[in-house]
């Protein structure tokens, strides 16, 4: 597997810790993604081929001195050493283990968690590297409801977020404070598609926490659901701990919701204990298609809808009635060196990605003529579907000003660049030919 050399991984603590070496020696990632770590102690393979899915709330235990062990040594990295000892669905399950430890595999990361949705492994990242009195650094564009999280509730619990353009590395470390615990963004920004430079922002983290001691360093949190980990690592950049929304890309069929935490080791104990005590456990029924369907195909279906962005951007650049396109795989993107050095996919090739954003043409300031255009799609369209979420084998178009993003201010839509007339598009399998042909045939309506 190839990763950038620009950032070395930074580890927050030096102790030794024990280190699960989640993918065989010599196997490439399309593989294990199939077949995951080989035999797993979470399940005996001799008769399955396709793991099962669990379905028990509660597990038989031989004794009580083997129950107590399992309290004992939930959530305290013991359970590494011994095997799993399972007692109760949401402390730890089996599929759902799996399914961990493949995300941890192919994120490079120590350990993973996860969870009922994304927004619940948002913040159970958030909620344990955070406390009253903390201050949090994050990019001024963001998913709607991470955005409605940090400035909603956040201040009711004395947290407060600065809200600033993290392509700019000077005003990064302008805005870090005593208090500051951790910077948190997506890349490729949703829906914007601008990216922030990971190795960037570790460099100048990695600096402030060189001259901290334990217990207030800053924790950079990279939600890399737009790129999946088959087109973007950022623990190989520097960041510390990577966060999903499996309900999208790695899901991938959009059947079920899911949310995974990747983290260094010195967490998981407080991802699984955070879990355990807000409950917003993944059922082991949502976990089994992420394991079985989603991550096998992962790199298939990436491969294809990037090929196909790749048609569909061309095609809207080109186009008389498009202001602009944002794709990290078009030459023109502003980014587009930060693009080729940043997303790579597990062979080191460039890899930007499914995801599109486009502005059209408006002759005065109401947005009428992407209106137009998606209604037009959402009515007549084959290969498009109006629909917010992403990631699926159908290609998904919808207005983020007026949808996902609602949640954010117009003020603050406008500063953080979603326009009222963007359209964000999420490419699917289909043949690029009749998502293209939906586009152009809504387009010619646009005045
Ligand atoms: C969808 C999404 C989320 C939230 O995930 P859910 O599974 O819907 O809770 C978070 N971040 C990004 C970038 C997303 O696209």
């Amino acid at each position: 597997m190839s990763q950038s050399r620009r950032g070395k991984s930074i580890r927050l603590d030096t102790k030794p810790k024990p280190r699960h070496r989640k993918v065989p020696d010599g196997v490439a990632m399309e593989s294990f993604l199939i077949h995951g770590p080989s035999i797993s102690e979470k399940w005996d393979f001799r008769h399955h081929v396709i793991p099962p899915i669990s379905s028990s709330v509660t597990y038989r235990l031989e004794d009580t001195e083997r129950g107590g062990q399992g309290f004992r040594e939930y959530a305290s990295g013991e359970a590494h050493r011994t095997g799993p000892i399972y007692i109760y669905d949401r402390l730890d399950e089996p599929t759902r283990g799996m399914l961990e430890d493949e995300l941890a595999g192919v994120e490079g990361g120590d350990n993973c968690v996860c969870f009922a949705t994304g927004m619940a492994a948002i913040s159970a990242a958030l909620g344990i590297t955070l406390k009253a009195g903390d201050e949090l650094v994050a990019h001024k564009t963001l998913y709607g409801c991470t955005y409605s999280l940090i400035t909603n509730w956040y201040p009711k619990l004395n947290i407060s977020a600065r809200l600033i353009d993290l392509r700019d590395a000077a005003a990064l470390e302008k805005s870090i404070t005593p208090k500051t615990r951790c910077v948190y963004f997506e890349t490729p920004v949703n829906p914007t598609m601008e990216l922030i430079d990971i190795a960037a922002v570790a460099e100048v983290v990695h600096r402030v926490n060189d001259k901290r001691k334990e217990g207030e360093k800053i924790y950079i949190i990279v939600d890399n659901t737009f790129a999946t980990p088959f087109c973007q690592r950022p623990l190989a950049l520097g960041a510390h701990i990577v966060v999903h929304s499996l309900t999208k890309n790695i899901g991938g069929f959009g059947t079920d919701m899911g949310g995974a935490v990747i983290a260094p080791h010195e967490l998981e104990g407080q991802l699984l204990l955070y879990r355990k005590d807000f409950g917003g456990a993944l059922a082991p029924k949502s976990a089994w298609p992420i394991l079985v369907y989603g991550l096998p195909t992962l790199p298939l279906r990436l491969k294809k809808q990037q090929e196909s962005a790749y048609e569909v951007a061309r095609f809207l650049r080109g186009h008389p009635k498009v202001k602009r396109v944002a794709y990290p795989g078009l030459e023109d993107h502003p980014q587009f060196a930060l693009a080729k050095q940043q997303m790579r996919d597990l062979h080191g090739e460039f890899a930007p990605g499914n995801m599109i954003y486009f502005e059209t043409i408006e002759k005065g300031a109401e947005p009428k003529n992407s209106v137009k255009v998606v209604d037009w799609i959402a009515k007549n369209g084959y290969a498009l579907t109006l629909a917010v979420s992403l990631g699926q084998l159908r290609s998904l178009i919808e207005n983020p000003g007026a949808m996902t993003h609602a949640a954010v201010p117009a003020e603050k839509r406008a500063e953080g660049g979603i326009a009222p007339n963007g359209i964000r598009l999420s490419i699917g399998i289909e043949h690029p030919d009749d998502i293209i042909r939906d586009l152009e045939r809504g387009l010619e309506l646009a005045d």
